[in-house]
């Protein structure tokens, strides 16, 4: 099944830029040279320019999607108290040299002094944990959740859990997944829109290695056969990493294939839960090491349980791999010959640094795009592709991003197909605490639009605090429209208090 014939891919991706150019603005030869070429050199399709396509936007005010100078409007929602802590956190975030002071102590072994340790975990509970975390437990979480759901957003539930290595530590993750997949019932219809699942948190790691190991032995020699293998999707393409498995992998043990039933009953027992509330899964994307098994068990799941026209199980593709266009409309396109209905969240890939390390040690090709703005017209395309396939066909499509061109370019594609947050085709979706105007802009736009609600004790979820201080430090980082906006509204609020004071 994952067998995909050369000439069929190429000729598939061939016609897919064609139609992706067809539905485009861009007129000019040179660009649609420039996709021809890509597509043919391996790299998806560029079809939607980003250039090109923003300049329609700026230049048609009918299509305008978002409204920056209403601030009044964007933080209708947002309570003054909310929006002064949310504030103040992502100004001292923005200082370089108290972002680094504050990791240093973080990674320092003061942390191993009980009451040091205290006053700093206290601290940032009061500011970072409850500005990107959503809450200690589901209960908590469940706050969080009512709140977003009255100001016209859903969430997207995520228990912050590290890898598993034995079965013993996925049977206690799957025990909390299922959970967090049964706090759902109590919340409103609708409120939650995805739960999601890490599949290093139900499966062994070495277990998935083992696994993707096989399946890229058996995608390169057709005489493999792998025994325990169930119905799939195409995982490869021709241009996937397939340095990781050099040389023929030793089948599966009946050990092994045990773990792999065990693995398969915990994915399901989450599904069961989740869908008895009637709340799909997203699976998490990880590093392509062991991506393979991951998108073999999001497509188990997928002809198991995706019987409506609205899937229940969705993948992630990183639109940072150089093969992620391609796999993309492979398996897009044998689930529509399938007649299953799959969904996609789309994100660029949180993965680069280790990827390119391991591909530099190894002497090879990196899988990671060679450029960031590759890495952006890859993710346009994909997003594109989808857009076009969940408005003619079925299928869902999350688009899961901070980048505010990105979120433009398809928004004004998904108005241009009537796609709003009743179609239940697209969603918006963003971590807890990141780009709020763009979340609250693409809401008032009347578009379908998540948070990712990451949430664990503080000392749990610390490693993701430090990603998130990480990425939202320095004056230009992505949180600098957000802190402008909402200084602006601050002030807007006080001028308005002060004139009826
Ligand atoms: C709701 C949600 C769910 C997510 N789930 C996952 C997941 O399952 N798996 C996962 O891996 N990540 C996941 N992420 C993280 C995501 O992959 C990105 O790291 C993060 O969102 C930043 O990308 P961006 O689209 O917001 O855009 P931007 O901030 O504009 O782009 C930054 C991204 O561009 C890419 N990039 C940067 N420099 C280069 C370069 N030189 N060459 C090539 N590419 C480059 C990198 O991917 C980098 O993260 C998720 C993010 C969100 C918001």
């Amino acid at each position: 099944m994952a067998m995909v014939n050369k000439d069929v891919s190429y000729k598939l991706v061939k016609s897919l830029v064609r139609r992706a150019n067809a539905v485009t603005t861009v007129k000019s030869n040179q660009a649609q040279r420039t996709a021809f070429n890509a597509a043919t050199t391996n790299n998806f399709p560029q079809a939607p320019q980003p250039a090109a396509i923003t300049e329609t936007i700026a230049n048609n005010d009918g299509d305008k999607i978002f409204d920056f100078e209403d601030t009044k409007a964007l933080f209708s929602s947002v309570s003054t108290g909310k929006l002064l802590h949310s504030a103040a956190t992502l100004n001292v975030a923005a200082m370089e040299p108290m972002v680094d002071l504050s990791l240093w102590v973080m990674n320092s072994r003061l942390m191993d002094v009980g009451l040091f340790r205290n006053v700093v975990l206290a601290t940032i509970k009061h500011t970072a944990y409850d500005h990107f975390v959503a809450g200690a437990d589901t209960v908590e979480t469940g706050q969080t959740v009512r709140r977003l759901w009255e100001s016209g957003l859903r969430g997207i539930v995520d228990y912050g859990l590290e890898h598993a290595n034995d079965n013993e530590s996925c049977d206690k993750a799957t025990q909390q997944l299922i959970k967090t997949a049964e706090s759902t019932q109590s919340l409103p219809p609708s409120s939650v829109s995805f739960v999601a699942v890490k599949i290093t948190a139900v499966c062994p790691v070495y277990l998935l290695r083992r696994v993707s190991d096989l399946l890229r032995w058996e995608y390169k020699n057709s005489s493999c056969k792998l025994p325990w293998k169930q119905q799939t999707l195409p995982i490869f393409s021709e241009s996937s990493p397939f340095y990781h498995t050099l040389q023929q992998p030793a089948p599966l043990t009946a050990e092994e294939e045990r773990d792999l039933e065990l693995a398969y009953q915990r994915l399901q027992n989450i599904c069961d839960k989740s869908f008895e509330g009637n709340v799909p899964v997203v699976i998490d994307a990880e590093d392509t090491s062991i991506q393979p098994a991951i998108d073999y068990m999001t497509y188990w799941a997928s002809f198991k349980y995706n019987k409506s026209p609205k899937p229940m199980v969705y993948g992630t593709v990183q639109a940072y791999l150089k093969d992620a266009g391609e796999r993309l409309v492979l398996a897009k396109k044998a689930a529509d010959k399938s007649g299953l209905p799959v969904g996609f969240k789309l994100v660029r890939g949180a993965y680069m640094s280790s990827e390119s390390a391991l591909a530099h040690s190894l002497g090879v090709e990196s899988p990671i795009h060679n450029t960031t703005n590759d890495t952006h017209n890859c993710y346009n395309g994909c997003a594109a592709f989808m857009l076009d396939e969940v408005s003619n066909r079925s299928g869902g499509l999350i688009l899961a991003t901070h980048n505010l061109d990105s979120a433009k370019l398809a928004a004004q594609k998904a108005r241009g197909y009537g796609i709003t947050k009743d179609s239940q085709k697209l969603e918006f979706a963003s971590l807890y605490g990141m780009s709020e105007a763009m979340t609250f802009g693409l809401r008032n736009a009347g578009f379908g639009v998540s948070k990712y609600l990451p949430f664990g004790p503080v000392d749990q979820v610390m490693p993701y605090l430090l990603r998130r201080a990480e990425e939202n430090k320095g004056l230009l980082s992505s949180s600098n429209l957000d802190r402008q906006l909402m200084m602006k509204e601050i002030k807007r609020r006080m001028k308005a208090y002060m004139s009826k004071a």
